[in-house]
Order: C-alpha cells, then structure tokens, then sequence
C-alpha cells in the first residue's frame, strides 16, 4: 500500500491483506515482517479514520482484505470515514459471476461489506485518465486482470507509477517474467514493455508493491532492455 497525503485528502492505495480471514487462510498466506497498517499510519502521526479515500488497484484478496475488519460476527469497513474507489468494469468483471481462473481471489467477505456500506464509489471510463478527486492520473491495464488501475503520481517534481501486479517486484522488470496469476500474460507482456520504455524515456519511477526490499525504483535502457537502475527510498527523494 502507499498512502498519499495531498492537501486535506488522505488516499491509501490498495490495503492489503488485512487480518480478518482464518488461521487456515493464513496458514498459505502467511504474512511476513512486522509492518502492518496501524503501526505505519501512528509512525506518521495518522489513524485509520483519517483516511479519506481508499482506491483499489484491483480486487484480488491481497489488495483490498485489510480494507474490511471484524466487528463481533459483522465485517464492516476498516475505513470509516473513506470513500471506497473502484474502477467499475473491474468491479462487475470480480463480483459478478467471476471466472473460475480469479473467483478464488475475488472474496465475497472481502467485496460485499464494501458494497454494503455505502462508501464504495465506481468509477467508468476505459481510457486512461485525470481523477479530479483523487489528483493523480490513473493508467488502466488490462494483462494482470481487467482494468487493473495504475496511479501514476507527482510527488516532489518526479512522477512515480505505482505500479501494482503489472510490475509487482525487481525481479519482474524483464520482459518475460510475469505472475503466475496474469489472466492474460501476452498482453501483460506488451503493457509492461510500453510502460517500461516510457519510464526510461522520461525518468519516471516505479513504486513496487510486492517488492520487500525496494521501495521506488529508477529504470535504464541498456542492450539487454530495460533494467534497474536506483532503487531509493521515498524519504530521501
Ligand atoms: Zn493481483
């Protein structure tokens, strides 16, 4: 996740995981490390409910399960002033008859609390575009799962994609390594060779979501293709 302070709004990108589902659950996706979503907001002087905007990169378990808790036998919003942002054919490609490939990753107890709430706001447009709301621009791909939602970011003159599944760690930049989860890899393939170019070409920064160990990466154009170039921390751009 990463959370954007911008004037009097507060946005989290994606909420991970959460800690609602089984011990079962998460005997297969165990989580690692001791970072989690109250302690890294208190270490910036928030709390949840200063959250004013959450947005779904897309629905997979692991992107939008903390964004809903236990409360005695409910679920109910972990977010209780935001408002949820979803891109709107992603959300009917999740909750209405999922195919059999995704439906173990798109939870009812993830996405019908959401629904439930009143805070969920879907967004159209299948074109990539400016949200006035959120104020960044959103990359739309389509290779990981339908409209997958890539923000792309302006934070001290530099512009950082938060790069979701497309790019999930370092060891995805190569063009041919891709997440065993792409619905359609192919097209995965081309979304990441256009997006990569277009960084190296203009200096623009990746944000790696499933990435342990780099935060926001510098890219280069080499003869072997695209690499890494810098991996930096957010606090010492
Ligand atoms: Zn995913």
């Amino acid at each position: 996740s990463l959370l954007i302070e911008d004037g009097n709004r507060l946005v989290l990108v994606d909420a991970g995981l959460g800690d609602k589902q089984s011990a079962k659950f998460f005997r297969f996706f165990s989580r690692w490390g001791e970072h989690n979503t109250d302690a890294s907001l208190t270490a910036h002087g928030f709390n949840r409910d200063d959250i004013t905007d959450v947005l779904f990169t897309h629905l997979h378990f692991d992107h939008c399960g903390g964004a809903t808790k236990r409360d005695g036998d409910k679920i109910v919003p972990a977010f209780k002033n935001a408002r949820f942002w979803c891109q709107k054919d992603h959300w009917e490609w999740a909750t209405i008859s999922p195919n059999p490939r995704e439906k173990a990753s798109f939870l009812k107890e993830n996405l019908e609390p959401i629904k439930d709430s009143g805070q969920l706001t879907l967004f159209a447009g299948r074109e990539a575009g400016f949200c006035k709301e959120l104020g960044f621009e959103m990359l739309l791909v389509d290779g990981h799962t339908e409209k997958m939602v890539l923000p792309k970011i302006n934070y001290k003159g530099k512009t950082i994609i938060f790069a979701a599944d497309l790019v999930p760690t370092v060891g995805h930049i190569p063009i041919p390594y891709l997440m065993g989860y792409d619905i359609r890899p192919l097209v995965t393939m081309k979304e990441k060779g256009l997006l990569l170019n277009d960084a190296a070409k203009n200096g623009y920064l990746f944000f790696m979501q499933h990435d342990a160990h780099n935060e926001v990466v510098s890219l280069k154009n080499t003869e072997k293709g695209i690499c890494l170039d810098q991996s930096i921390s957010l606090k010492n751009l």
